[in-house]
């Protein structure tokens, strides 16, 4: 018999003799229980002699499992659960079955699913669901060997409301069926973090051959717009680092409680209605998740501690596609914002934090932790410091055949760091050793090498911003167009300690609280807290109460709890946002306020 505790290798209770393949699955979506019902076959690889095959589950209601091609009912055992990681789903097989097909339905409080009802829509008619699989919430909702090491494909029959549309990241049939029964396949082996479901009112607006939008009606007009520089930058990516592999890259426009700026999602990007800006100044998301179909979904990081390898080379391949289509001095405005955002996190983590290193230590924690600006933003000046060693053509050459090479594999950080000095510094020991490759992997805070980067539009910002120090209004430029990076980095280059008079008076020049701009109106946010500007306040809790988006949630009530009153005001706006938010925000927020995070 089985002992109810199991070890627990790369948040994931699977074993390594039985390994799962392919997932043949069907879902039945229910809006009225917040349910899914699912019937999904497991096919898998029995290595050895597995007597059993083990899946990760959380809050999963098994009612029955069968084994082999005959359905032969078979015993199965629930182990004890474990906090976040579940529990896993222990089913006998005989050495010569390769698949078992598990009965089950999801918990409403599934943390991988957010149910919205329809008045948190933007068309108000219809309910909506999405899910967030990343990193190891995609077994509340699937039974699945749940870990970023391995890779599978699948097939899925959905069946949703009439009138509503269902889409995976997978191939579909980009069109509403009145019956509301959909099928997906996805041929190209992924890891199962990247199980993806959203189920809405949904249209669809083409904007080339291979890549195009969905949103709800009342939205998708502008987000097509917002967006149509996408196959630019598809072919942008194609020229830098290779042929995209995935066939369709479609965006999925959600609406605003998704937790994310975006998610990678693969054939199909799940993003935040918070960029539709109006003005195409904060596509650098489409820019990210797309160049995640490289790095991230075509080579994996093999565990989440090795999670810089996803994202530090994704912000890297990102900055390369803005270059590539909208110019160096964008892309290099959008580095310097993403230095500021390094110094940040550091300065809040403290420069000796374990978390500050490219390398993390999640064993035993929840890999969401590790989500910070770290593997982002170190991560990207990493690589950019390559770069400068190596010259960008090496580099560029070097990276294609990265990507060619470890193709729909997995990677860790070792078996990269060899790589790179066996192949790009194989006749340069001494370049290599100048990287001081440690002190970005297992060092903490900023290495003293890090890259500086300097933008010549950032000087008449930075002339202005330093006039409004002095205490008085300060003499107008004539010509006034400024980019929206330009004005973040106004703001953030404001004194914290502005008073009531002189914060009213920035707001009547250049009318922040009224920006639709999201990115310029958090950074707004973010100074009126610090000089405790009352007058901001109810525009933020609207915001607040509106916008899920972590990104903005978790440094606007961190600050805010700062200071006593500042709690309490977070704490009253929270209560009311909080049933809005999807778990992976809670989590963080009930985490800063010190809530107890009972009905999520
Ligand atoms: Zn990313």
């Amino acid at each position: 018999m089985h002992s109810q505790t199991l070890p627990v290798v790369n948040h994931s209770f699977a074993s390594t003799d039985a390994v799962v393949r392919h997932l043949d699955m069907n879902l039945n979506v229910n809006f009225d229980k917040k349910v899914i019902d699912g019937v999904v076959s497991v096919y898998y690889d029995n290595r050895g002699e597995a007597e059993s095959l083990i899946l990760d589950t959380r809050d999963l209601n098994v009612t029955k499992v069968t084994a082999g091609e005959k359905h032969r009912r078979t015993s199965f055992q629930l182990g004890t659960p474990q906090g976040d990681l579940g529990r896993p789903l222990i089913i006998s097989v005989k050495p010569e079955d390769r698949v078992v097909t598990v009965h089950y339905q999801t918990s409403p409080n599934a943390p991988a699913l957010q149910w919205l009802s329809p008045s948190q829509t933007a068309g108000k008619l219809y309910p909506f669901l999405f899910t967030q699989s990343q990193a190891i919430l995609a077994r509340s909702w699937i039974p699945c060997q749940d870990h970023p090491g391995n890779r599978i494909t699948f097939r899925a029959k959905v069946k949703v409301p009439k009138g509503m549309m269902a889409l995976m990241g997978a191939q579909n049939d980009m069109v509403k069926h009145p019956r509301g029964e959909y099928e997906f396949v996805m041929a190209q082996p992924i890891p199962t973090y990247l199980l993806a479901l959203a189920v809405g009112d949904l249209d669809f607006r083409a904007i080339s051959d291979r890549a195009g939008v969905f949103a709800e009606p009342a939205i998708i007009e502008k987000a097509a717009w917002e967006f149509g520089d996408t196959e630019k930058m598809i072919e942008a990516a194609e020229r830098l680092y290779g042929p995209y592999r995935w066939g369709r890259y479609d965006i999925l426009v959600l609406p605003p409680s998704f937790p994310f700026g975006g998610m990678e999602n693969p054939k199909l990007t799940f993003a935040t209605p918070t960029v539709i800006a109006g003005d195409r100044s904060l596509v650098s998301l489409v820019s990210h998740e797309l160049a995640h179909s490289w790095s991230g979904n075509l080579v994996t990081n093999a565990t989440w501690n090795d999670f810089w390898l996803n994202e530090g080379f994704t912000t890297y391949f990102e900055r390369r596609i803005q270059e590539e289509v909208y110019g160096k001095e964008q892309s290099e405005m959008e580095a310097y914002l993403s230095y500021q955002d390094l110094v940040e996190e550091v300065k809040t983590l403290g420069a000796n934090n374990e978390d500050t290193k490219l390398l993390l230590h999640l064993e035993g924690r929840n890999p969401d932790d590790g989500v910070t600006s770290v593997p982002y933003d170190k991560g990207y000046f990493f690589l950019r410091l390559i770069e400068q060693s190596v010259g960008r053509p090496r580099w560029d050459e070097f990276l294609k055949g990265y990507f060619e090479k470890y193709a729909f594999q997995t990677m860790t950080t070792p078996v990269f760091l060899k790589y790179l000095e066996g192949t790009l510094f194989k006749n340069d020991k001494k370049a290599y050793e100048n990287l001081q490759v440690d002190s970005w992997i297992d060092g903490p805070g900023i290495p003293a090498n890090c890259p500086k980067v300097t933008v010549t539009s950032f000087n008449e910002v930075d002339t202005l911003a330093k006039a409004w120090s002095s205490g008085t209004t300060p003499a107008q430029p004539k010509q006034f167009s400024w980019t929206t990076q330009q004005w973040q980095h106004f703001l953030r280059a404001l004194p914290r300690t502005l008073g009531n008079q002189q914060m009213a008076e920035l707001d009547r020049v250049y009318g922040f609280s009224k920006r639709g701009n999201s990115e310029v109106l958090f950074e707004w946010f973010m100074l009126s807290i610090a000089a405790n500007y009352e007058p901001s306040f109810a525009a933020m809790e609207e915001f607040l109460i509106n916008v899920g988006r972590r990104k903005f949630l978790k440094p606007i009530y961190t600050e805010m709890a700062k200071t006593p009153e500042g709690r309490e005001r977070a704490l009253r706006i929270y209560e009311r946002a909080r049933p809005g938010y999807h778990a992976v925000s809670t989590r963080t927020i009930d985490d800063i306020l010190k809530v107890e995070g009972s009905t999520r």
